[in-house]
């Protein structure tokens, strides 16, 4: 990897500390340094004096800050934010010589954690190759975390002893554990100092540069029914005003940004956000903010996003049809998104991409049809760009899809081929790989019989690409993938991880869905999920 110069990166002698940690993000610099995770994690693990936390990205074999192989340190932490980054956590560990099965290392090799959205959803297809999995927030686990490795005499010898605190996962072990997360988000730890990317070039720039990540709340209470972020991270937190404003005025002093980009599950849900927007424009910022829902979009909110520079808003309709948004509990009508479509003509917003998904329950090709007719619509009165970004539906465990089936090949490709006329429309379409989908199903979906087959078909022979898995399952691929959700009550996942939500819930969700009904948000009207008893 090119050099790339940070400001804000932390150097401590690392001799003098009690415990090394590596901090892998298995993906490209640029990507990993816009993730949020990566900042909390990073300056969590360093807030202790005497321990030490270093970066490593799909590029770079030495750490960042001192140079030192992955080897040399006590723990290596993957934060694992997309299914398909596991092929190269595999890369990662294969390069710096280390056994990716956990029975083959001893104690002359590191500890290896992770955490992340697709641990919290399902550890069991990565445990052959992961010592300790973390399920829940890192701000209440990395404290309890460092407080007992730093109590153990031999920390790779000892490394059971975790099994004993709540919301970490040891296969070894094979212990049951709890989601566990922070109540009050106010109080929690915030990284208000941020590495920045000051010098690089195309294939080091980070997504977001020169730009602070602000997270403004955490989990979504809309109970759209395919969303496994709105499942994983209940409840629904929102960062008072107060707490946001210390932030911001924390992060011009630590750093030279003119940009703030919001994180959070569902941003623009946040009760406050008009004033979180007209905060930074007052403080002389821009902002943006990834996606927005489209029944919270109004002419202020437009106006904000352009004065904070936003050049595409991003809104995800799901389905061209109104019954199918009412299935998956995303009620939006097709006159809303016209009339916000309008809206953005009027503002001169500059371009516009929705999200769309194939594949959804009880999907008939007219409900296709219906994604061309609404694009077509929309571009008789927004003159802007129209991008359209469609992909299949990857049904998730503890969201009341996980019952549904991925969809077929064939159907996928027949459906997708009613969408390709829109690109003589100048509308920008992109439509997602199924093999791909497929992959991050049954990896979202599996046990650890899924792992065992991992470690013995693919990592065994190091063909270490998904294209190798693929090959591998042959037309076989789709039966895996069906054979998981017919499966699906006997998973072993719902006996190990409580998740918090009830599984009684998910069934009376799935049960509204195929009769169309729909579900209040929460926290206004709690539907009892369990998250909250
Ligand atoms: S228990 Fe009620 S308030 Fe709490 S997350 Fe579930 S639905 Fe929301």
């Amino acid at each position: 990897m090119k050099v790339v110069k940070e400001d804000n990166i932390v150097k401590k002698n690392i001799r003098r500390t009690d415990l090394k940690v590596a901090l892998c993000y298995p993906n490209q610099y640029r990507i990993g340094m816009s993730c949020l995770a990566l900042h909390y994690i990073y300056n969590l693990f360093n807030s202790y004096e005497n321990v030490v936390c270093e970066r490593f990205f799909l590029e770079n074999t030495f750490s960042l800050e001192s140079q030192l192989p992955l080897s040399k340190f006590d723990i290596i932490a993957f934060t694992l934010q997309f299914e398909l980054d596991y092929i190269n956590m595999f890369k990662i560990l294969i390069n710096s010589k280390i056994p990716v099965d956990r029975q083959k290392r001893n104690t002359s090799h590191p500890i290896i954690i992770a955490g992340g959205p697709c641990v919290m959803e399902n550890p069991l297809p990565l445990s052959n190759f992961i010592d300790i999995f973390f399920i829940g927030e890192a701000e209440v686990l990395v404290p309890k975390f460092i407080e007992r490795a730093l109590s153990l005499k031999n920390i790779k010898r000892d490394f059971l002893d975790f099994s004993s605190i709540t919301g970490l996962y040891l296969p070894e072990v094979g212990n049951k554990t709890k989601r566990v997360w922070v109540e009050n988000i106010d109080d929690a730890f915030y990284p208000t100092i941020q590495v920045l990317t000051r010098m690089y070039d195309k294939s080091t720039k980070p997504i977001f540069s020169n730009s602070f990540l602000l997270e403004i709340s955490r989990g979504c209470g809309r109970g759209c029914r395919f969303c496994i972020s709105g499942y994983i991270y209940r409840p629904p937190r929102y960062r008072s005003i107060k707490k946001i404003e210390k932030i911001i005025d924390e992060a011009i002093e630590n750093h030279k940004i003119n940009k703030i980009i919001l994180v959070g599950t569902s941003a623009s849900d946040h009760p406050k956000f008009k004033e979180i927007c007209e905060l930074i424009l007052s403080k002389g910022l821009f902002f943006s903010t990834p996606s927005l829902r489209i029944d919270v979009l109004d002419e202020d909110i437009i106006s904000f996003l352009l004065k904070g520079s936003q050049k595409t808003i991003t809104i995800a309709p799901e389905s061209g049809s109104n019954f199918l948004r009412t299935l998956i509990n995303k009620p939006i009508p097709n006159s809303l998104i016209l009339n916000v479509a309008k809206l953005f003509q009027r503002n001169n917003v500059p371009s516009l991409k929705m999200y769309f998904m194939v594949g959804l329950p009880n999907e008939s090709i007219k409900d296709i049809e219906a994604i061309n007719a609404i694009s077509s619509k929309i571009l008789e009165n927004f003159k802007g760009l129209l991008k359209l970004s469609v992909n299949p539906l990857i049904p998730k465990p503890y969201t009341p899809m996980q019952w549904v089936p991925y969809i077929s090949r064939k159907e996928y490709l027949k459906k997708t081929k009613i969408l390709k006329p829109l690109k003589s429309k100048k509308i920008s379409i992109s439509i997602g790989s199924w093999s791909m989908g497929c992959l991050e199903h049954i990896l979202s979906l599996g046990t650890s019989e899924l792992s065992e087959l991992l470690s013995t078909n693919i990592l065994a022979s190091n063909l270490v690409n998904w294209q190798s898995l693929i090959g591998w399952l042959r037309l076989n691929i789709h039966d895996y993938s069906r054979m998981l959700t017919v499966n699906i009550n006997e998973n072993p996942l719902f006996n190990i991880i409580d998740n918090g939500i009830s599984i009684d819930f998910l069934k009376a969700e799935y049960y509204k869905m195929t009769l169309a009904l729909f579900t209040q948000p929460c926290p206004s009207t709690c539907s009892s999920c369990g998250v909250c008893n």
